[in-house]
């Protein structure tokens, strides 16, 4: 029963799989909701594929060049802005989201002098291989029971705006610093989808959560690079997108906001009251502990060390994780820069120490 999730550990092998009369639509979502949260999803809704809302402004975003060198961003706009274009035939989505930390367990210890900050939802397994498990297998159950149906499972990778598919879907709301929160779980989630041409019908119980970010201004206060304007986040100052998307160097005047982040970035996060620290007894039993995939293996790099990576080093000490994203030179990039932040001298570690610091 290792890496089961403790719902599903508690249901006969018998039992695991999508159970219900396909021609009666609630009955077949509920079982699908079920089913999702036996395969460890800490939240689910249904959403509907019209157009999104927020297409102007993608479409003005990226004209800005907001996404900076994410090139791929551009492609496909017809379906990021139009969700039902996904899939022929595409009547709705399971949205699904893992929580990858909660309020209880969202605190980190000190670094020491030499250390880099890695976020949260890359100190475990890569979320893209998990989600898509898990999907998948929920997609395969679907399939069985209404063959003449057809799904697609999306994660991260497919250019769909899953961010207002889970708002729909009542997952949360999109708050000021883009990110989907929830008025109870907080935002330490990451989404995923199962795109399907059955028309499942959203639960009676599904809230409309509306946008719970009133006057508060804490994320844009708090971003080193001022990189929010709410409701926008300008790719091209984000620390997250600078030191995981960007592969060329980055821009000095950015240097000293990037701080310890080696790896993404989760200070807008840690700054929302909606991730405020809570006893676990006062949350939800389905968000009181993160998705034991997730699990933490490594929380900090050692920022010396990865100096001296070979390409060999990094496949091996990344292997599995979402971290494996960044390539050696990034990486190093990203070093440099943060022991250069903390006054840490690391010439002696670099392989070409009079090379200016990228
Ligand atoms: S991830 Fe960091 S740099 Fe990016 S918007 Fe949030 S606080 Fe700013
Ligand atoms: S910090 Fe405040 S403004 Fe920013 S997302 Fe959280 S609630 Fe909204």
């Amino acid at each position: 029963m290792a890496g089961l999730h403790p719902a599903e550990q508690r249901r006969p092998d018998h039992h695991r799989r999508i159970n219900s009369r396909v021609d009666d639509s609630s009955a077949l979502t509920q079982s699908l909701i079920t089913r999702a949260h036996e395969l460890g999803f800490a939240l689910t809704g249904i959403a509907t594929l019209e157009p999104i809302d927020r297409a102007p402004q993608l479409l003005d975003w990226l004209d800005q060049g907001k996404h900076g060198s994410m090139s791929w961003m551009e492609s496909h706009t017809d379906l990021r802005t139009d969700p039902g274009r996904i899939l022929d035939h595409a009547k709705s989505a399971l949205v699904v989201a893992d929580l990858y930390a909660t309020r209880a367990t969202n605190t980190d210890t000190p670094l020491k002098p030499g250390e880099g900050r890695i976020a949260r939802y890359a100190r475990g397994r890569d979320y893209h291989d998990t989600m898509k498990q898990r999907l998948h297998t929920l997609a395969d159950e679907l399939r069985a029971l209404a063959p003449d149906s057809d799904t697609k499972c999306v994660v991260d990778t497919a250019p769909v705006h899953e961010r207002e598919l889970a708002q729909r879907a009542g997952l949360g709301w999109i708050g000021k610093h883009t990110l989907l929160i929830h008025p109870k779980a907080g935002s330490y989630m990451l989404l995923g989808a199962l795109v399907t041409t059955l028309d499942l019908t959203p639960p009676s119980s599904q809230p409309t959560i509306t946008d719970h970010c009133g006057s508060c201004t804490r994320c844009i206060d708090a971003c080193p690079t001022h990189a929010i304007t709410p409701y926008s986040v300008d790719a091209t100052k984000c620390i997250a997108y600078l030191t995981i998307e960007h592969r060329t160097p980055i821009d000095p005047a950015l240097h000293e906001g990037i701080g310890d982040w080696a790896f993404g970035c989760d200070i807008c996060q840690e700054v929302c009251p909606h991730n405020s620290p809570r006893t676990p007894e006062s949350l939800d039993p389905n968000h009181r502990t993160p998705n034991p995939v997730y699990h933490s293996t490594r929380d900090r790099l050692d920022l010396r060390d990865i100096l001296t990576w070979t390409p060999e080093d990094r496949s091996r000490e990344l292997k599995g994780s979402a971290m494996k994203r960044s390539k050696l030179d990034m990486l190093k990039r990203n070093a440099m820069i943060v022991l250069k932040n903390q006054g840490v001298d690391f010439t002696s570690s670099c392989e070409h120490p009079t090379d200016p610091c990228p």
